[in-house]
């Protein structure tokens, strides 16, 4: 992506076609320097994690704009989130007062980039969109900040990615609406300051723990984003099919669901694959047979585990006996980066108990072993050789 490297080189997205005039006129997206990042960040931490999406980041990232809601109302799932969210932007409308900055977390495809560029349209507002890595240095954010106009949004995706320096730069335009340029240098220095427009922050994060303290203080809100039910998932899988013309079945939608990983992201690939596969074999239309046999295919297995997770499963333990392990050795193992690991592979098996993670590293749990068709081994805390509390001894005191 030559265009979105640094913050100075700018592009105009073209403005939605569909965008209604007026007071609910749809925000104005104005995409610069690292927004790709932004939108597809989450499918581009590693080689094998673009298979995760059965598609390169270019597709995942056309994927996720085509189907991603544009109101708050057609969010589904994450209701407390949303709530609290219609809260906000009723309050910041009535007081006439920006939106307070505001931190999403949570893994991968949630819909943290979803719910940012529903906010500027509630608020009939534009949004900006960046993202950490592609903001280098203080300079970078300068073009972003300067050209925000008052209560527009300026969303940092991967924050935690910021350099130190620039999120320093940060602090006082978040506080105080304002900047503090130095020119020159030694003891020729001196620093400018200039004032900005009030705006909204929103950063996006899959680890919020690797934000500092600082930064974290700065956001009013912080909202973390959970996996969703297999019912959710197939709402949103049966809304995005009608998006594209494309009979579903109820059940299929469910199958489909269940089989992807809780994370919307990922529904919408499995839709996207199901919907190529009834086209090309079938007549079209995704029935639950046809729904099932894509997934198949596809090397998602019954339980929704795809290739990656079952790699991971398998050095977890057939290398290392089911563990412990660092996060380290299984990473480099797999020849992934170990962020990759953190945060796209193991927040899924970690919330389905298929791994633990111990100070001493991560256990395979007997659901793991169960899942690669292998017996788990007697766990030390139930050793075969401890009799059932039934089976104790006969005191003098037990009845003959
Ligand atoms: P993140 O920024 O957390 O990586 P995104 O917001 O890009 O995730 O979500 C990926 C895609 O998943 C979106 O384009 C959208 O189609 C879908 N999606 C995410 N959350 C929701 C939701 N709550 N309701 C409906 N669709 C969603």
């Amino acid at each position: 992506m030559g265009k979105s490297e640094g913050g100075a080189r700018r592009e105009r997205m073209e403005e939605k076609a569909e965008r209604p005039a007026g007071r609910e006129a749809m925000a104005r997206e104005r995409v610069l320097g690292g927004a790709g990042s932004a939108a597809g960040s989450a499918a581009g931490s590693g080689g094998a994690v673009g298979s995760r999406f059965s598609g390169t980041d270019e597709e995942s990232r056309r994927r996720d704009a085509a189907l991603r809601p544009k109101w708050l109302r057609e969010v589904i799932g994450q209701r407390k989130v949303a709530e609290r969210l219609a809260v906000a932007v009723a309050a910041a409308k009535k007081l006439g007062e920006p939106l307070g900055h505001i931190l999403f977390d949570g893994p991968p495809g949630l819909g943290k980039t979803t719910f940012a560029t529903v906010l500027p349209n509630e608020l009939g507002t534009s949004i900006q969109m960046t993202s950490g890595p592609a903001l280098s240095k203080p300079a970078d954010l300068l073009p972003f900040l300067t050209n925000l106009e008052e209560g527009a949004i300026l969303f940092i995706d991967e924050i935690h990615r910021l350099p130190r320096v620039v999120e320093e730069f940060l602090y006082p335009a978040m506080e105080d609406y304002r900047i503090d340029i130095v020119l020159g240098e030694g003891v020729h220095a001196r620093t400018i300051t200039m004032r900005l427009k009030r705006f909204t922050l929103i950063g996006a994060t899959t680890r919020s723990g690797l934000l500092s303290g600082p930064m974290r203080d700065r956001f009013k809100m912080h909202e973390h984003l959970e996996f969703y039910s297999v019912e959710e998932l197939a709402q949103i899988i049966r809304v995005n099919a009608a998006k594209l013309h494309t009979p579903i079945t109820p059940e299929a939608a469910e199958e489909l669901a269940r089989r992807s990983r809780g994370t919307p992201r990922i529904a919408n690939a499995r839709l996207y694959w199901a919907r190529s596969y009834a086209a090309a074999r079938h007549e079209g239309v995704i029935t639950a047979d046809i729904a099932r046999a894509a997934l198949d295919m596809a090397e998602v297995d019954p339980e929704g585990l795809d290739k990656n997770d079952r790699r991971y499963l398998e050095t977890l333990i057939e290398l290392f006996g089911g563990g412990p392990t660092g996060v380290e050795a299984l990473a480099a193992t797999l020849n992934l980066a170990a962020d990759t690991l953190a945060d796209e592979i193991e927040p899924y098996l970690l919330r389905e108990q298929y791994i633990i993670r111990s100070p001493r590293g991560r256990i395979a749990t007997p659901r793991a072993w169960r899942a690669l068709g292998k017996l788990p081994p007697a766990t030390p805390s139930s050793p075969p050789s401890s009799p059932p509390p039934s089976a104790s001894p006969p005191t003098l005191f037990d009845p003959s």
